[in-house]
């Protein structure tokens, strides 16, 4: 790409002087990438493309509610890169969506594929709506019409969605089945995160959990501390929350808190995971759970532990907690935990984060053998899908310390330099189409 008319980038390297809104995901991704294309010295065309998403779709979803009134919701989907294959990415159905979120968790996913060096872009959706309060076949009806709102834009070689944030396997029949609908027959591979039973891969439900697991499993081994006594403190007891309890438990660390939106329960002994789960299959919640003290959310991401795994929400490692943590390792099971602010804080105190895009891979790497699997019509056991996923979360666990290493660099800014290199590589083998 020319070079001629060459503008300086915004080289922002992510502190309190030059990050003017620490909540905002879009900048949090911004300050990131900027800081590492500048270690990398993109060339400045490639900049200026990576840092723009290709498309963004906006659009009304109009639905019947049960008491037979019309209601509209609005939906989003945004295809941020799609130089190395489909776009590939979640859909959300929360009250917080924004574009600005859409166009962060967009470009992560692009980020996520490349650092696990899938064939896929990035891409996310998202609908504002408040699940709780709507019945399963409201919920159905906004799915199904979002889809067919989408519709252009969806299939298996051009943009593949995935649950996300209070999205579920049940949603992802939905849309398979209306997209299948709209093209007169089953398409099976258009989405991922489908029930096994229709074109599911078995493994796929538990693997961003198992994902973190292996990743928080080799920087113990990286920074020489054992399994046997290191303390998990677990926030979030969703899918990938209670899954990564579940299986670092069984490795052999002891998890001596978890939280969910009604509180957090502790106990320093370690809590029993499977019986932690159970309650909460019975009770929905943990705040009744009776056999640990309570705690207050906020509390736990500062408890004594030495591996903290935010696996809820964003922006929930502030500039204005970063300094309490007193866990030596951060593992992101959630998208954008930590503000850019709170990067600082953390790398000065020596605490190894090992990024969201590297740390909750996991899900998408089983998303793409979904995907393999729906295409070839050959479907694996899951101990193979177990198998591979261990390879390539292990392999680009040592591709991003390695980089990091390299730089001098946090594992976030290894794992961003590792992303920019595999996408911009891509972008000057197929040059521009004009
Ligand atoms: N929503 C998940 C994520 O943020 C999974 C995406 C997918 O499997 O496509 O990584």
């Amino acid at each position: 790409m020319s070079t001629a008319s060459r503008p300086t980038p915004l080289l922002i390297r992510p502190d309190k002087e030059t990050f003017l809104n620490e909540a905002n995901p879009f900048e949090a991704m911004m300050s990131r990438f900027d800081y590492a294309a500048q270690r990398l010295s993109l060339d400045p065309g490639l900049y200026k493309v990576l840092r723009s998403p290709e498309k963004q779709i906006i659009v009304s979803v109009p639905i019947l509610r049960d008491t037979g009134d019309v209601e509209v919701y609005t939906g989003f989907r945004v295809l941020y890169n799609t130089s190395r294959g489909p776009a590939k990415g979640g859909i959300r159905f929360d009250m917080n969506v924004t574009l600005d979120e859409v166009k962060a968790l967009a470009a992560w996913m692009t980020w996520k594929c490349a650092v696990v060096n899938i064939p896929f872009g990035g891409s996310k959706g998202g609908v504002i709506c408040d699940p709780p309060t709507l019945s399963n076949a409201e919920l159905e009806r906004i799915t199904r019409r979002y889809t067919s709102a989408i519709i252009e834009t969806l299939g298996p070689d051009s943009d593949v969605p995935a649950p996300d944030m209070n999205t579920n396997e049940r949603m992802m029949a939905w849309i398979m089945d209306t997209y299948s609908m709209h093209k007169r027959h089953t398409v099976t591979s258009v989405v991922t995160g489908k029930p096994v039973e229709m074109g599911g891969s078995l493994g796929r439900r538990e693997a961003t959990g198992r994902g973190c697991m292996i990743v928080t499993r080799e920087a113990l081994k990286k920074l020489r501390m054992p399994i046997a006594g290191t303390r998990v403190a677990v926030q979030g007891f969703g899918n990938v929350g209670s899954i990564a309890a579940e299986l670092m438990e069984a490795l052999g660390l002891t998890v001596v808190a978890v939280s969910d939106k009604s509180g957090a329960i502790y106990n320093p002994k370690g809590l029993r995971i499977k019986e932690v789960q159970q309650h909460v299959k019975e009770h929905r919640f943990l705040s009744e759970y009776r056999e640990a003290e309570s705690i207050g959310n906020d509390e736990l991401l500062t408890i004594d532990c030495d591996v903290l795994v935010p696996a809820a929400l964003e922006n929930v490692i502030t500039s204005k907690n970063a300094r309490d943590v007193k866990a030596r390792i951060i593992c992101e099971g959630a998208n954008g935990p930590t503000t850019a602010n709170a990067d600082r804080i953390l790398e000065e105190n020596g605490i190894f984060v090992i990024p969201d895009i590297l740390a909750n891979a996991g899900g998408v790497t089983v998303s793409y053998f979904e995907w393999v699997q729906d295409r070839g019509g050959y479907f694996w056991d899951e101990e193979t899908v177990n198998q591979r996923l261990e390879r390539i979360m292990v392999q680009s666990f040592d591709e991003v310390a390695a980089m990091a290493g390299k730089h001098a660099s946090s594992m976030r800014i290894g794992a961003y330099m590792q992303a920019i290199e595999r996408v911009a590589a891509v972008h000057r083998l197929r040059g521009m189409y004009a």
